[in-house]
């Protein structure tokens, strides 16, 4: 039974989650809030080496599509070429590889679906 909202605030919209959860939910949170918090939880530790070894990474990456070598986004295979913009693709448990806007776009959409 729904009967309180969860208390989980957006850092960065300052605004709180307005899903309706049962009044036992794990840390007064919904589902998907509780698996942001835990995500947290994991990251935090080592998040700073972890952005600091990705910029370098992209950056290599970035000093061979500026060569010219053949490097493509890595779900639909479009070649990225010297001042393309480019993302750094984020693949759960995988390493980063480039990926086009368009595909990157595609899949911030979908993980926000995703609940
Ligand atoms: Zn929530
Ligand atoms: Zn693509």
């Amino acid at each position: 039974m729904a009967s309180r909202v969860c208390n989980f605030i957006d850092p960065h919209t300052k605004r709180s989650c307005p899903n309706l959860i049962s009044k036992d939910a794990r840390g007064g949170k919904c589902p998907e809030h509780q698996a942001v918090i835990r995500a947290e939880r994991w990251q935090t530790h080592d998040r700073h080496v972890y952005t600091a070894e990705h910029r370098a990474e992209r950056r290599r990456w970035q000093r061979r599509i500026d060569r010219g070598e053949p490097v493509h986004c890595w779900r639909c295979k479009t070649p990225i070429r010297p001042g393309d913009t480019w993302h750094f693709g984020h693949r759960d448990g995988l390493p980063s590889l480039p990926e086009c806007p368009p595909c990157n776009t595609r899949d911030g959409a979908q993980r926000r679906h995703r609940t």
